[in-house]
């Protein structure tokens, strides 16, 4: 039977024997950074996509840094234990995959310093993310954390509440998700999604000093408008009056993909139904991120679960377990 496969302090388990304790500093002060990659399976194909694994890591690493962290593993030790996590699964689907580097000491005390860092990746398999024709979504009450209060070009794993709270209050509410505002009331990001709008033809998108992260599906939609649609994306500051004003909007997001928003504050997005660009970008997307587009192809590392693990350059890695850090 397929199941979820977690690397864990040297070794490949059900993530149900992974276990960290009730001292661990990072359960108590959100003192970790964690990531979100998609393995992406091609049933005709026979082959699993992981759509720019190594780039995820580099993130991962840089926000790392931003928590005075100090991994054992560098990207492309990831990427290797992470295909073997996922071949290791059995899955025949989608995998997601979510690393974590943490702070692994058993410690209290508020501090980023003079502790120990760990890092493991689980992967599994998610509910698809549901769309249903597009998402209602409201401005969030809460605000946006900005960059000086915790650094939001990193996944950082406390910052996290701050979207949560969006999220529960919008769903409490009868919406689907929250967009959150930057204290001065810039469109920023939904809980786990990048934003985007069409206003006047034009796409537009926020800017990385707008409290978002710098995400890989926003960056991915900008380089297709540009490259196959000849769109440049606007990167500037959008006040909320645009979003009532959007021809269309979408999120972006590992998880969600491309994801139209059809309302917004119980207004229609343009008509009410996703938009053209949208639905353009939406399937280049599923597309490329599958694999199945041989010009992105430097974008994907494929794994054939049955054969060694392949790289995209064709190059085969033997991934050994390794010792107990
Ligand atoms: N913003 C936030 C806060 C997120 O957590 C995510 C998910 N990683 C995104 C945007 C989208 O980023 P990506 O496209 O890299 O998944």
């Amino acid at each position: 039977m397929p199941e979820p496969v977690a690397f864990f302090r040297g070794h490949y388990m059900n993530p149900k024997d992974a276990r960290i304790g009730v001292m661990t500093h990072a359960f108590h002060y959100g003192t970790a950074t964690f990531g979100g990659i998609n393995a992406t399976w091609d049933e005709e194909k026979q082959r699993f996509c992981l759509f720019r694994v190594r780039e995820h890591y580099c993130r991962q690493l840089a926000a790392c840094k931003m928590l005075h962290m100090q991994l054992p593993y560098t990207a492309d030790d990831m990427v290797n234990i992470t295909l073997e996590a996922v071949r290791r699964t059995g899955f025949r689907q989608n995998v997601y995959c979510r690393p974590v580097a943490y702070k692994s000491s058993e410690f209290i005390g508020v501090k980023l310093h003079d502790l120990e860092d760990d890092w493991l990746v689980i992967a599994t398999v998610l509910p698809p993310f549901s769309t249903s024709g597009g998402l209602r979504c409201c401005t969030s009450s809460w605000t946006r954390i900005s960059d000086n209060q915790i650094p939001t070009h990193g996944k950082i794993c406390g910052g996290y509440v701050n979207g949560a709270l969006a999220k529960t209050e919008a769903q409490l509410a009868g919406f689907d998700d929250g967009i959150m505002l930057t204290p001065d009331g810039h469109v920023s990001e939904g809980a786990v999604t990048n934003t985007f709008v069409v206003l006047k033809g034009n796409l537009v998108t926020p800017p990385p000093c707008d409290s978002i992260l710098l995400g890989m599906t926003r960056d991915t939609v900008m380089q297709l408008a540009r490259n196959e649609l000849g769109i440049d994306t606007i990167e500037r500051s959008i006040v909320r009056s645009e979003l009532y004003e959007a021809e269309e909007a979408f999120f972006t997001g590992t998880y969600a993909g491309v994801v139209p928003i059809v309302e917004v504050d119980h207004r229609p997005v343009g008509t009410g139904a996703p938009g053209p660009l949208t639905a353009s970008l939406q399937q280049m997307y599923r597309q490329v991120a599958m694999g199945r587009n041989p010009k992105y192809a430097g974008w994907c590392t494929f794994l054939v679960p049955d054969q060694d693990v392949t790289r995209d350059d064709g190059t085969l890695t033997a991934v050994k377990e390794l010792s107990q850090s």
